[in-house]
């Protein structure tokens, strides 16, 4: 699709302001809720810069003129920057995140920012104070979370790719909701300076896009060294990956039994048993694995997202950044803790307040080593448990979510039922390692399904790679 497109814009067939255009009306039509803001004005100079030097003669990147989106969570220049939260309703980003400004370097053509749930804690969009996004096979249902903004808009397209994040399944989740494939990329690939943090330990900046080809494409764009992230050391060069010229022969796939629990929707294990065959007719070697700490996994993140995202939520407090609710003139120090506490509790959601108290709780004096660190602990276990499978095999097949869309509205009063929903894509986070989420299949409601591809560390290329062979 990109490479389709870029041929026109440098074979004149179409420029990239009629582009833009397209995409910008269509944008502006849907009634998805996929954009918190559609940036009309700078899209169309963005665009007409790359026309010109189109005119000029002169070669563009791949990405030039391509209308893409990104998720609210990431900081974009003189943009309103909201997370999808009250309290940065009108919040400008003074800064690019270090990857849209790779983007713009590519000659990035943003059409809007994508809505997703607050602050990134969710599995649906409908923790967004903007309201929820639809899923564009079935309006009443939920485009999955937390980049539900991104996958709608590349499902229905409104724009060719978005940036997405994935702190526990935010990217894969629903692009398999939306049919369309999402890519996280390895803990330390992606540099996260300009996104704001959730939990910073599982955070990783990651793509949604219409096939594997184009993921692929994106995230060579964005990936790298960034002095101003101190985690984003991976260096893809030293890393040796099988190349799979063949099919798949010679490939190893693991299919971890305790990812084929009770609980699965039968339609998403038949359509992921199809996949597994498909691999097998190509050539691969399927091997039943085992991964047996999987079962703490949620409970290891649901300790670990709480209590990082309750850190890095504190500076949310009226006087750093968020709305003021009082006049804090000659403020004393009573007062102070009054402007906490009310725009607090004014402008953040349930569900970020849920994390945070859980988070403070885990945190706190007395319970920190009964819960923060026997998570950790146990975090090292999965990882482990991770790393010993990949001596053996060369990459893990899995459902990306038990269950397809549900109905908006369903989930949301029973927290505990949508965090069991993301049990197949946190442990990916737990360990830091890449996965892909490409279409799988269609229930007979006419709802997608997505497969997991889960690779070693640092070996983005495998799963590409296999992602293109079997992507449907
Ligand atoms: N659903 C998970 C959560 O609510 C993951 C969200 C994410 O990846 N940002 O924390």
């Amino acid at each position: 699709m990109i490479k389709e497109l870029h041929n026109k814009l440098i074979n004149k067939e179409i420029s990239a302001v009629e582009l833009t255009t397209e995409y910008l009306a269509r944008a502006k039509k849907s009634d998805l809720n996929a954009f918190i803001t559609i940036t009309e004005s700078e899209a169309l100079e963005q665009a007409a810069v790359v026309d010109e030097a189109i005119e000029r003669g002169e070669e563009i990147p791949l990405l030039a003129g391509i209308p893409a989106s990104i998720k609210d969570l990431l900081m974009t220049e003189g943009v309103r920057t909201t997370a999808a939260s009250k309290i940065l309703e009108n919040y400008i980003a003074p800064y690019d995140a270090t990857v849209v400004k790779k983007l713009k370097e590519n000659g990035l053509v943003m059409i809007g920012k994508n809505n997703c749930d607050e602050f990134a804690m969710g599995s649906s969009t409908e923790n967004s104070a903007f309201g929820p996004t639809k899923n564009p096979y079935d309006k009443t249902r939920v485009a999955g979370g937390t980049s539900g903004g991104s996958a709608a808009a590349v499902a229905s397209d409104l724009s060719i790719y978005s940036i997405g994040t994935d702190t526990g399944g935010s990217v894969r989740q629903p692009a398999a909701f939306c049919g369309v494939v999402g890519m996280k990329p390895t803990y330390g690939a992606v540099s996260r300076f300009g996104l704001i943090a959730d939990a910073s330990s599982l955070d990783q900046v990651g793509v949604i896009a219409k096939s594997v080809e184009d993921a692929e494409i994106v995230f060579n764009a964005i990936k790298g060294k960034d002095e101003r992230d101190a985690t984003s050391t991976l260096k893809h060069e030293n890393i040796k990956t099988l190349k799979q010229n063949n099919g798949l022969r010679g490939i190893k796939i693991g299919i971890p039994k305790e990812y084929f629990s009770e609980g699965i929707d039968q339609e998403v294990g038949e359509a992921i048993a199809d996949f597994i065959k498909r691999a097998k007719d190509l050539g691969a070697e399927i091997v039943e694995i085992s991964l047996p700490h999987m079962e703490y996994a949620l409970t290891v993140y649901y300790i670990i997202q709480p209590a990082e995202a309750s850190a890095n939520l504190a500076r949310y407090d009226g006087v750093r950044y968020g709305k003021l609710t009082i006049n804090n003139k000659q403020s004393t120090n009573n007062q102070l803790i009054d402007i906490y506490k009310k725009t607090r509790a004014e402008f953040l959601g349930p569900e970020v307040k849920r994390r945070i108290m859980l988070g403070t709780y885990a945190l706190s004096a007395g319970y920190y080593d009964a819960y923060y660190k026997k998570a950790q602990q146990v975090r090292t276990l999965i990882r482990e448990d991770f790393k010993k499978a990949f001596e053996e095999v060369n990459l893990i097949f899995a459902p990306t979510a038990p269950h397809p869309a549900w109905k908006i509205g369903e989930k949301i009063d029973d927290p505990l039922a949508m965090y069991l929903e993301d049990i197949f894509t946190v442990p990916v986070n737990i360990a830091g390692l890449p996965a892909l989420s490409v279409p799988a299949g269609i229930t007979k409601a006419g709802l997608p399904i997505g497969a997991q591809i889960i690779g070693g560390w640092g070996k983005e290329e495998e799963i590409f790679q296999a992602g293109k062979t079997l992507e449907l």
